[in-house]
C-alpha cells in the first residue's frame, strides 16, 4: 500500500484534521498521481457535513484534482511519469451498461464510483478524495490537462467546469441562444464563461448585488438581481435555457416563467432540502421543460478541457492552505468566495 497524507472529517460535526491514509498498490491499469491542487466544491461541504445523508466517515472530500503522474501500472498506455493530469468526480463505473457505453459514466445504471464517499468495486472500501497529496486512479478516469492552463486555476474545471459544460452542450447553448445562469458561485461562474465562449447571449441571475460587475467581466451580457421581481419580469418568455446552480432551496416559478416556448430549466444545484412546489401551468401553457443534469462523462470532460485549453478558460480562484478548509467552508456557505477556493497541496507538508 502507498501511505498518503490527507485532511479528513470524522463526523458531520467534526473539523478537518490531518489523517494518514493508504492508497492501493497499483493495479495494472492504474495511474499514481502526486496532487498539486484540489478545488473545494460545495458538494464537498454537503458531504462532509452530512447534509445529503449517507456520508461514510472518515470522509476525505475533493474531486477537482490536478497533479503530475509519478508512476503507472504495467498496462497503462495513455500516461507516463510527469504528465500533467486531472481527476474529477468519477473513478470507476460498470463500463457495461448503455450509459457507460455512450461515455456517460455519470449515469452508470449500476451507479458510478465517486472519487470520494463511494465503495471501491474490488475492495468495498470507502473512496477517499483529493484533500490529499496522492491518489491512485484507473487510467480510464484520468484526464489530460492542457499544458497552458495553470493548475491552481484549472483544478475547478474537473467538477464546476464539466457540470456546466455538459448541460450547455446537451441543450445546445451557442450563437443565437439566450442562456441564463442562476447563481454566481463556483459552478455559476464557469457557466458564464463557458456559455459566453460558446457564443450564447448570457444573463446571470444573482442574489448578490456586489457580483454585478464581476459577472460582466466574466462574460455575462446582462445581470439580473433574482430577488427583484421587476428586473426579472423584463425577461419573461425569452430564454432558451436556464441552468440553476443554487445550493439552497429557492422559489423556481419566477425563473421558469422566463423561458420561452419549448425552453428548458435545468437544475444542477443540489440543495439538501426540496425547493417549494412548482406551478404546473407554465409547463402546460408554454411546452416548457424542467430537467436536471449530473456532472459529465469522461469523454465530454476531456472535450471541455481541450476547449478550455484552446480558449484559455480557467476558473477565478482563491488559493488556500489545506489548514484553511474550515474557513473556506464558512465563507462558501455565505456565498463569499470569488469564485472557487483551491487548496495548494504543498501546504499539507507544513
Ligand atoms: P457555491 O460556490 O457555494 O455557489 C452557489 C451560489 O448559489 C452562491 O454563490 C450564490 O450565488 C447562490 N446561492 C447560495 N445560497 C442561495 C440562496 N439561499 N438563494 C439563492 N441563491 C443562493 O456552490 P457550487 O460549488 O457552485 O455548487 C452549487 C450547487 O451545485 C451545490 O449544491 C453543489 O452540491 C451542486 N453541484 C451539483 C453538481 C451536479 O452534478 N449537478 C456538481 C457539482 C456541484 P449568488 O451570490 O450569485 O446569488
Ligand atoms: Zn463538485
Amino acid at each position: 500500500m502507498i501511505t498518503a497524507k490527507s485532511y479528513a472529517v470524522q463526523s458531520h460535526t467534526a473539523k478537518f484534521a490531518p489523517h494518514p491514509i493508504q492508497r492501493r498498490d497499483l493495479r495494472p491499469n492504474d495511474v499514481h498521481i502526486s496532487i498539486s491542487h484540489c478545488g473545494i466544491c460545495h458538494s464537498d461541504l454537503h458531504t462532509a457535513r452530512g447534509e445529503w445523508q449517507g456520508t461514510t466517515y472518515p470522509c476525505v472530500p475533493g474531486h477537482e484534482i490536478v497533479g503530475k503522474v509519478v508512476a503507472v501500472g504495467p498496462k497503462v498506455t495513455g500516461f507516463k511519469n510527469d504528465d500533467y493530469v486531472g481527476v474529477g468526480c468519477i473513478v470507476d463505473s460498470c463500463q457495461d451498461c448503455p450509459s457507460c457505453a455512450e461515455g456517460l459514466e455519470q449515469y452508470c445504471q449500476k451507479g458510478f464510483i465517486g472519487t470520494y464517499n463511494s465503495k471501491d468495486k474490488q475492495t468495498g472500501e470507502n473512496t477517499l478524495g483529493g484533500y490529499s497529496d496522492q491518489i491512485v486512479v484507473d487510467e480510464k478516469f484520468v484526464l489530460r490537462m492542457p499544458e497552458n492552463l495553470d493548475p491552481k486555476k484549472a483544478a475547478p474545471l474537473l467538477c464546476a467546469g464539466i457540470t456546466l459544460w455538459s448541460p450547455l452542450r446537451h441543450w445546445g447553448a451557442g450563437k443565437g441562444k439566450k442562456v441564463g445562469i442562476n447563481g454566481l458561485g463556483g459552478l455559476g461562474h464557469m457557466g458564464v464563461k463557458l456559455a459566453h465562449a460558446l457564443g450564447a447571449h448570457v444573463v446571470l441571475f444573482t442574489t448578490s448585488e456586489g457580483k454585478r460587475e464581476d459577472a460582466k467581466r466574466l462574460g455575462a451580457d446582462e445581470v439580473v438581481i433574482s430577488k427583484n421581481k421587476d428586473e426579472m419580469a423584463k425577461h419573461a418568455n425569452t430564454f432558451d435555457l436556464i441552468v440553476d446552480t443554487v445550493s439552497a432551496p429557492h422559489e423556481l416559478d419566477t425563473g421558469i416563467g422566463l423561458l420561452k416556448r419549448d425552453g428548458t430549466y435545468v437544475m444542477v444545484g443540489a440543495s439538501p432540502e426540496n425547493h417549494p412546489p412548482l406551478n404546473h401551468w407554465p409547463f402546460i401553457l408554454g411546452r416548457r421543460s424542467f430537467a436536471g443534469s449530473l456532472i459529465g462523462g469522461i469523454k465530454e470532460t476531456q472535450e471541455m478541457l481541450d476547449f478550455c485549453g484552446e480558449h484559455n478558460i480557467v476558473s477565478e480562484t482563491e488559493v488556500v492552505a489545506i489548514q484553511q478548509i474550515e474557513e473556506a467552508y464558512t465563507r462558501m456557505a455565505k456565498s463569499d468566495v470569488k469564485y472557487r477556493f483551491v487548496i495548494d497541496m504543498a501546504s499539507i507538508n507544513k
